[in-house]
Parts: C-alpha cells; structure tokens; sequence
C-alpha cells in the first residue's frame, strides 16, 4: 500500500514497476525501480515473447520531494524476440527513450518555465538551464494556421534572432496569439499570410505601418482594415512630446527641471487633473505659448477620440485637422500628413468595438516575456516561449 502510494509520487503509472530498494543521502532521495516479466511485442517483426536478454541500470531524475532532489534507478530489461533474434528495451511510460529525467520532472520544468527565465525555472526544478533548454526546443507547440474572422497585426522589440522588431499575430475577439514572427517585412508577413487557410479574414487591426498594410492587401482578399487606436493617438502623444521637449530645451534651469519633472501631469487629461495639478499645469504652460497651444491640440483630439460615434467621427477629425493647420505646429502638422494617409482605417476604428486594450495587453505580455527571458537570442525560443506562456495561462486559467 505505502509502496504503491510512492509510486504514485514518482509519477509512474507502469503497472509492473515496483519499487526495490529506497533511500536518503546527502539531501538525495533515491529509489531502485525494477519491472515484472511482461509479454513484449517484438519492434520489429510484432511476434510476442517474454525472453529475457540482459538488463541495465539506468539513472533517472525525477520530480523533486519536498525540496530534495530525486534519482531513481532503473533496472531496465531488455528482450530477446524469439522469432528474429532482435533485442529490445522494455517500455517505461514515464520517462522517453534516451532520457535521463522523467517526463513529469520535464513537464514541471517547462511549466515553469512558462513564467519565468530558463534559468530560475531550472533552478526551482533541480534541473540544469542547459538540460531545461533541450527539453524546451525538443517541444513542438501546435499553431492554428485557420484565421479567425478579426486578425490584428502588431510589433514589438523582441530583439531576438539578429532583428530589433518581431512581429505578432492576434486573434481579436479570442484575445489569442497565434503567432509570432522574426521581423515585420512584407515579405515575412506575406509568406505567414500564404501559408495560413485566411478565407474568414475580414478585419484586419493595425498600426499605421505601410508594410502591414501592403501585405494584407496583397494577401488577402479585400479585407477591413482598421487602425488601431492606441497606435494613431500614440501620434498625437507624441508630438505634443516633442513640443515640450523644445519648449524645455530653451527655458533656465530652474523651469527646465520642473518641467521635465511634470511631464506625466502635462500628459494626463485635464479631467483628471485635481486643483492643485491644474495650478502646476497652468503654470508650465504659462512659460510658453507654443506649449499651450500643443496642449490644447493634444486634449482636443484626445475628447474627439473619447466622445466621438460612428456619425461624426469623420467631422470631428477633419475640424481638428483644420485645427491644426490654422495653428502651423510642425509636429502636430505631421501628425495629420498621417491621418490623411490613414483616415479611412481610422475612422473604420469607430465601426467596430475593438479598442486598443488587447493589443496594450500583448504588448505587456510581451514586455513581461521580455523580462522574464531577457538574453533569449534566438527568435523561435523567444517565439515559443510567448506561445507556451499562453498554453499554461489557457491550461490553468
Ligand atoms: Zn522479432
């Protein structure tokens, strides 16, 4: 019964293991595993027999208990096929042919592994970085390479592989990864797009890169493209920022070092601002009438995006792009060469209830991957490790 229960620990399910010998040594539990005779079926030629050959002892790392390392030692047998002469090993199902750790301390590992670095998932385990990296490349993650009916395209700096920018592919409305690529070229994602079954693509989200945009057009059959929101507001974001930085770069020391130390206020929304924030800002923007005038284009737009429907997105833009082209702000005039560019895709935006929060939730994932396995070089263990974060997360979640 105790026996039994112990063979459970250890993860075996082989009905004819038993457990011969056990014990402790520095901080070690080790246990001698031995089989019963059980009919084989020979590998080659399928003929049963039961004749014995010879056996060895193999060494195997299993799961550890209670913080300790575990080693079991195997007797394994191997069979002499009566009919052909062949010999053969016996079948053991917890561990796989050619490996010393058990399938259940490898599984542990890499779940491990799922949420941390290579290293300190090795580390909690009990097993090398070198051994976990072998069982991490030596594991296939399936892809789905059907498209689902909303795709969003979208980088991020992964710098794996020699390329600073890698590519993601989302599933929107199952807020799903389903694939990572090396770079963001054309080609790259022309070759993805072939390669996948994509006739229930009909909306595409993305940045405001022409690349995408060219890949999708060419690949796919006419679809809806969308830009995403976080990524055209980012625009605007960003061109106040370079008003500000100017403005800083001329004031004196003093007001130089208040700004730069108010920029997050200058960025939030002035609803969210309380009495005392709007005093600091006022005063900022007292400074500089430029800056003022930036300001007031960046809250602008930020109330049409907030406030705006369907019906007249398209008004409320093109008022605030006059807006800005009475005001002559170069960064700002930028921002709406643009949205000029891309007006169609961003009012699309408004058609549909997708707004950035999935794509900000990738880019976090893959932040916190990036954290987690900072040194990853190579792009498919980069790529496999966003795929297999996911799996455990949908395993467990
Ligand atoms: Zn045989």
């Amino acid at each position: 019964m105790l026996t039994h229960s112990i063979i459970n620990l250890l993860g075996i399910k082989d009905k004819h293991v038993e457990i011969f010998d056990s014990g402790e040594e520095e901080g070690v539990f080790w246990f001698e595993l031995h089989t019963r005779v059980k009919m084989q079926k020979c590998p080659k030629c399928k003929s049963r027999t039961k004749r014995i050959h010879s056996y060895r002892m193999q060494k195997i790392q299993s799961s550890s208990i209670a913080g300790k390392r575990v080693y079991l030692h195997v007797k394994k047998r191997r069979y002499r096929c009566t009919t052909c002469g062949h010999t053969f090993y016996e079948k053991l199902s917890f561990v796989d042919r050619y490996q010393r750790h058990t399938l259940m301390l490898a599984q542990e590992a890499l779940c491990l592994s799922a949420e941390m670095s290579f290293t300190h998932a090795g580390m909690l385990a009990g097993v090398s970085t070198n051994r976990l990296l072998r069982m991490f490349d030596a594991r296939s993650i399936p892809v789905k390479k059907v498209l689902p009916r909303a795709i969003a395209i979208d980088e991020f700096k992964g710098d794996a592989g020699g390329e600073k920018y890698q590519t993601i592919i989302v599933d929107v409305e199952n807020r799903e990864v389903l694939d990572v690529l090396p770079d963001r070229r054309v080609k790259t994602i022309e070759t993805y797009l072939k390669q996948c079954d994509t006739g229930n693509v009909q909306i595409v989200v993305m940045d405001l890169s022409k690349s995408f945009k060219k890949a999708v057009q060419r690949q796919l059959a006419n679809p809806l493209i969308i830009a995403d929101r976080f990524h055209f507001m980012r625009q605007a974001y960003w061109a106040f920022d370079q008003v500000r930085r100017e403005v800083q770069h001329k004031l004196y020391k003093e007001q130089r070092i208040r700004m730069k130390r108010n920029k997050e206020l200058l960025w939030k929304s002035p609803f969210k601002l309380n009495q005392k924030e709007k005093e600091r800002v006022e005063e900022l923007l007292a400074l500089d009438s430029d800056l003022r005038e930036a300001y007031e284009l960046k809250n602008e737009l930020d109330v049409w995006f907030k406030t705006s429907t369907m019906e007249n997105a398209k008004t409320g833009l093109e008022a605030w792009m006059t807006r800005v082209e009475e005001s002559g702000n170069e960064a700002f005039k930028k921002v709406v060469q643009t949205f000029n560019r891309w007006k169609q895709e961003i009012l699309q935006s408004f058609m549909y209830p997708f707004n950035n929060g999935y794509i900000e939730g990738v880019n976090n994932t893959t932040k916190v991957i990036k954290r987690m396995s900072y040194g990853i070089k190579s792009f498919e263990r980069l790529r496999k490790k966003i795929l297999w974060r996911q799996l455990i997360r949908r395993n467990v979640g």
